[in-house]
């Protein structure tokens, strides 16, 4: 499915290169298809919405970077704003540092609808501080109304060396989590992690339960565990906790399985408090703190463009772009332009590493098995070199280099005659299109630039 994001994306961005920024119009329609793929990712349909928005406010009339395409420029505008939107706001208060703070003790309640995760991330969680933290942490569970759920979680702590709140029978709500409390401090624990009952679905009796846990007891953190696979309804659920509780944090479950994690942004939106956690699997040390830069690509699923776009824009140099263009539009390009355009894509990683960076599905059939291609990167250095043994004369009329200077030319680059008159050929074909592309109407453009992409693909 996301591959196909990657595919439809290239798509709509053929028909818009060369206009040198990106267009509102052809924005408009590429986010089209960003915004059916985040609901399919479980996004909720106003988050996705406003999400559309500011990415929109954010690519217009951006400048299309020359050395990749812009649909991948597209790509990481989206996923940029993945990142922001999932990031801490603001950092130098983390709310992971916070909760990492060991009080006497610091109680972490946490709360959830039935089945979300509450008593496997409660353990999860304990054996985190415990091992990474070297906490003394103790788990108690206030789930009375299902039968067994405070042995299970005695069970589950206890398999993990977990030291968990003796169950007393027929103990009210309160009254377990006022011994909780006194049992932690008595037995000086640095953390305690409360384990909430939940419902089928957020109901009235639920809230309030919770609202008066969180009067009485007045924990530090208040973190709401959310199923990675609950979907829209995620929302709804974010809301009606965050409402009663003001959280602190959540804990997305069940990352392991199917979930693209939409729910993280839903909640997000509706909260604005941070995902710090994420489970991925059963056991106990399947959680991990978040880190929005991989839980964005995973949402997205774009492969590795965006780090491909990154290292791009890491590396043009946007003076030397502006006035190559200038000179473009004069209808200039010469050997030292072409050389330019080299050495970016040398810079860039070379085409195998290109190629291997792009997701599956945008590689043509014949393409698919990269290893195996006769890719060779000294290419570029070999290009390189040829261009460097021209004087400066040669580079700006290369008309003048004949039999004589070839030679010369393929004796001081190390290549043979035949190299440096494929070399003039390349430069040719590029210059032509160049100049043709300088006068061109973008329609035509974006057939040229299909023809080019052909070409190159037969060339491989
Ligand atoms: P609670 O009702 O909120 O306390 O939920 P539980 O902690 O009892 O979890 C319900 C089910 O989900 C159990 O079978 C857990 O093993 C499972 N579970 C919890 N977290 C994860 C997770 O991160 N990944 C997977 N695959 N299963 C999980
Ligand atoms: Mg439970």
């Amino acid at each position: 499915m996301f591959e196909q994001l990657g595919q439809q994306l290239q798509d709509q961005f053929r028909q818009l290169t060369g206009k040198g920024v990106l267009s509102e119009k052809d924005i408009d329609k590429a986010l089209a298809d960003v915004r059916l793929h985040l609901l399919a990712a479980d996004v909720a349909l106003p988050v996705a919405g406003e999400l559309i928005a500011r990415i929109k406010q954010a690519a217009v009339g951006q400048k299309i970077l020359q050395s990749i395409r812009p649909g991948d420029q597209v790509v990481k505008i989206v996923h940029d704003n993945l990142v922001a939107l999932l990031a801490p706001s603001d950092p130098s208060s983390s709310p992971l540092e916070k909760l990492f703070k060991p009080a006497s003790p610091h109680i972490i309640m946490l709360v959830g609808l039935q089945g979300s995760g509450k008593t496997t991330s409660a353990v999860k969680l304990a054996h985190f501080l415990t091992k990474k933290k070297k906490a003394k942490v103790l788990v108690a569970s206030l789930d009375i109304y299902r039968p067994a759920a405070q042995e299970q979680l005695a069970i589950f702590a206890e398999k993990s060396a977990i030291a968990s709140l003796p169950v007393v029978k027929d103990q009210a709500v309160l009254a377990i989590a006022a011994r909780a409390v006194t049992a932690a401090k008595k037995e000086s624990y640095d953390y305690l992690i409360l384990d909430t009952a939940g419902r089928l679905v957020v109901d009235k009796p639920l809230m309030a339960e919770v609202a008066a846990l969180k009067k009485n007891i007045k924990p530090q953190d208040s973190l709401l565990v959310l199923d990675g696979l609950s979907g829209q309804s995620a929302i709804d659920t974010a809301r009606a906790f965050h409402q009663t509780l003001d959280l602190t944090g959540a804990i997305m479950t069940r990352m392991d399985g199917d979930a693209r994690g939409g729910a993280a942004l839903s909640l997000r939106h509706e909260t604005n408090c941070p995902l710090l956690f994420l489970g991925s699997g059963e056991a106990v040390e399947k959680l991990d703190t978040v880190d929005p830069v991989r839980l964005a690509n995973q949402i997205l699923g774009m492969g590795d463009i965006v780090s491909l776009v990154e290292k791009a824009q890491e590396i043009s140099d946007e003076d030397e772009m502006a006035a190559m263009e200038a000179r473009l539009k004069k209808g200039i390009f010469t050997l030292d332009d072409f050389q330019k355009q080299l050495r970016q894509m040398k810079k860039m990683g070379g085409m195998k590493e290109i190629l291997s960076k792009l997701p599956q599905g945008i590689l043509p059939q014949n393409m698919k098995n990269i290893g195996q291609m006769n890719l060779d990167d000294t290419l570029f250095a070999r290009q390189d070199a040829i261009i460097n043994s021209m004087t400066k004369q040669e580079r700006r009329k290369p008309d003048i280099i004949l039999a004589g200077r070839k030679n010369r030319i393929a004796k001081g680059a190390g290549v043979t005659l035949a190299d440096v008159n494929r070399l003039l050929k390349q430069f040719l074909t590029t210059q032509k299109m160049m100049k043709q592309a300088a006068k061109m109407d973008p329609a035509t453009m974006a057939r040229q630039m299909n023809a080019m992409k052909g070409q190159m693909q037969r060339r491989f």
